[in-house]
């Protein structure tokens, strides 16, 4: 599905993915942990299409089709998810509106016909029961007021009502109280399909007690020096990051 070459980029003149090498299958998850500053949200943003980092190597190609070459709206068609690409407030504008708009964008672009009310009514209580959220929040201004719980399962609502082929999710290290966690592992493990894939980026391996990955990376300076099973997640949660660190700078 997900297919990265020796993706490298810079921001602001400043070297920060170094030769990414990675290959995402349907039905798999995969989480990318590492060190603050390792890269990993550089990673998150560059697959998104976010334009403020410069890719200056590699490739990636999501279904065969060329992902650097798409903007961040066209990747989102083509069914790629980022949990941050809509942290911003709509004043006046619901959750449930903004996901009609959404959703009928997907269904366009896959040549479908947008949703009748009847149809899309459905899925939102489908969904809603999924990621256990509350109607009233779906009612409300898109992320105004909202607290970081509140957001949380806003975001992971949207990822269920889009039914992405890939979501990637940049778990930052601030603000993922328990409930964070619950909800968005929640929301992974309920979503998990034979079809689609799931990107976790978290620095935190207790996130990884809850999402139970199929893959473990480790971005270390802009490369993924380690790779393994969920048997990795625990290594790290036991032993931290040094061993790594220190079997990378001994294998430059
Ligand atoms: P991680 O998510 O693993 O903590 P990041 O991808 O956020 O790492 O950051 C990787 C490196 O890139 C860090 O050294 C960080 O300081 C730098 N960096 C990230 N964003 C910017 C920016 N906007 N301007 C300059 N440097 C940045
Ligand atoms: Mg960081
Ligand atoms: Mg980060």
């Amino acid at each position: 599905m997900l297919s990265i070459k020796n993706l490298q980029a810079k921001i602001e003149e400043k070297e920060i993915l170094r030769g990414i090498n990675l290959e995402v299958k349907a039905g798999e998850v995969h989480a990318i942990m590492g060190p603050n500053g390792s890269g990993k949200s550089t990673l998150a943003s560059v697959l998104a299409g976010r334009e403020d980092y410069e890719v200056t190597g590699g490739e990636v190609t999501f279904d065969g089709k060329d992902l650097l070459d798409m903007d961040a709206d066209e990747r989102a068609r083509e069914g790629v998810f980022l949990a941050f690409q809509y942290p911003v407030e709509i004043p006046g504008v619901s959750t449930t509106n903004f996901m009609k708009t959404a959703i009928n964008q997907v269904r366009e672009h896959r040549g479908e016909k947008p949703l009748d009310a009847v149809s899309f009514l459905k899925l939102m209580k489908e969904k809603m029961k999924l990621v256990d959220i509350d109607q009233s929040l779906l009612s409300r201004s898109l992320n105004e007021g909202f607290s970081g719980g509140e957001k949380k399962r806003n975001e992971i609502f949207q990822m269920a009502m889009l039914e992405p082929k890939l979501s990637i999710l940049d778990e930052t290290d601030s603000g993922l109280d328990i409930d964070a966690l619950r909800i968005v592992s929640n929301g992974v493990n309920a979503l998990k399909s034979k079809d689609n894939a799931t990107i976790v980026v978290t620095h935190y391996q207790r996130l990884l007690d809850y999402i139970v990955p199929d893959f473990v990376h480790v971005l270390y300076k802009g490369r993924i020096v380690k790779s393994g099973g969920k048997e990795l997640a625990l290594e790290l949660e036991e032993k931290g990051y040094d061993w790594i660190k220190e079997e990378a700078e001994a294998a430059v």
